[in-house]
C-alpha cells in the first residue's frame, strides 16, 4: 500500500506557470515522480480562517485572487474535482484531535493550490480540497493541525502543503540584487534546512526567535505556516525530511521544496 510523503512546496509568483524558471520545471516534474494518490489535502498561504475550514464542493473553482498580472494569467483554469465526502472525514479528524473545524461549501481553489497542481498534475483529474490556516495561531499550532492529519498518508492521500520558504515581497527585484541572493536570505534558509535536515522541530516552531534574519524573510508567518502543517503530517517520532529542490527567483523569493516521509 502507498503511503503518501507530505510536502512542502514554495508556489512563488502567481506567474510561476508562465516564467522560465528551475522551480518551474522542478514542479513540472514532480507530479511523475511520485505515486498517483487518490486525492489532495492542499493547504495554501491565501487562505486565512480563525478555524481551520475544508473546502466541500463537487468541483473546485480557479481562484485568480491576485491584481495587476498579465492577462494570460487570468486565463488558466484548474478545474479539478472537488472532495466533498473527504473533507467531512477531515473535519472529524481534526475533531478528534481536539480542534475545531468548519467546512466551505463554495470556496475553490486559490493560486497557492492551482499553480504547483496545475504543474504536478495538469490533467486536474485528481479530488482535491483545501484546508485552511489560521495565521494569528503560529506555527504551533499548524504542527497539531498537520499531526491531526497524518492518518490520511496512509490512505494515498497527498497533503501538500504552499507557502514560500521566504517571502519578503518588498525585496523582491525582477533582475534579482546585483552579488546574487542577498546574506540575509542565505542565513535564514541554511538555518531553516538545518533545523529541517536535524529534526529540530521545536526550534522551528520558535524560529521568530532563533533563526537569523526571521523578521526580514518572514515579516509576517502565512508564507512559512504551510510548513509546519507538512511537519505535522509527517506524524509523531522523528522528522524524516527529504530536500527536493532548492532555488532562488526575483532576487530573495526561495522556492525550497521538501518531502516528509
Ligand atoms: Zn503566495
Amino acid at each position: 500500500m502507498t503511503v503518501q510523503p507530505a510536502l512542502f512546496l514554495s508556489h512563488g509568483s502567481p506567474t510561476l506557470p508562465l516564467d522560465d524558471v528551475p522551480a518551474r520545471d522542478f514542479l513540472r516534474g514532480l507530479g511523475g515522480k511520485l505515486e498517483r494518490p487518490d486525492a489532495i489535502v492542499a493547504v495554501s498561504a491565501h487562505w486565512e480562517t480563525d478555524v481551520p475550514t475544508l473546502n466541500a464542493v463537487a468541483q473546485n473553482e480557479t481562484i485568480h485572487d491576485f491584481y495587476g498580472f498579465p492577462p494570460a494569467l487570468y486565463a488558466l483554469e484548474y478545474p479539478a474535482p472537488g472532495a466533498p465526502d473527504l473533507a467531512e472525514t477531515v473535519a472529524d479528524l481534526i475533531g478528534e484531535a481536539g480542534l475545531r473545524a468548519r467546512i466551505d461549501t463554495v470556496r475553490g481553489l486559490d493560486h497557492g493550490a492551482w499553480v504547483p497542481l496545475m504543474l504536478m498534475w495538469p490533467g486536474h483529474d485528481i479530488p482535491v480540497l483545501q484546508l485552511s490556516i489560521q495565521s494569528r495561531l503560529g506555527p504551533g499550532h499548524h504542527v497539531q493541525l498537520g499531526r491531526a492529519i497524518a492518518a490520511l498518508r496512509e490512505r494515498n492521500i497527498l497533503v501538500m502543503a504552499s507557502g514560500s520558504f521566504t517571502h519578503n515581497l518588498r525585496a523582491l527585484t525582477r533582475q534579482g540584487p546585483v552579488g546574487g541572493e542577498p546574506e540575509w536570505v542565505t542565513r535564514f534558509a541554511d538555518w531553516m534546512h538545518a533545523a529541517i535536515a536535524e529534526g529540530r522541530t521545536c526550534d522551528l516552531v520558535s524560529y521568530r526567535n532563533m533563526a537569523p534574519f526571521a523578521r526580514e524573510n518572514h515579516p509576517t508567518d502565512e508564507h512559512l505556516l504551510p510548513l509546519y502543517v507538512a511537519i505535522g503530517a509527517a506524524g509523531a517520532g522523528p522528522l524524516r525530511a527529504e530536500r527536493l529542490h532548492t532555488s532562488t527567483t526575483l532576487g530573495a523569493l526561495r522556492m525550497d521544496a521538501y518531502a516528509f516521509h
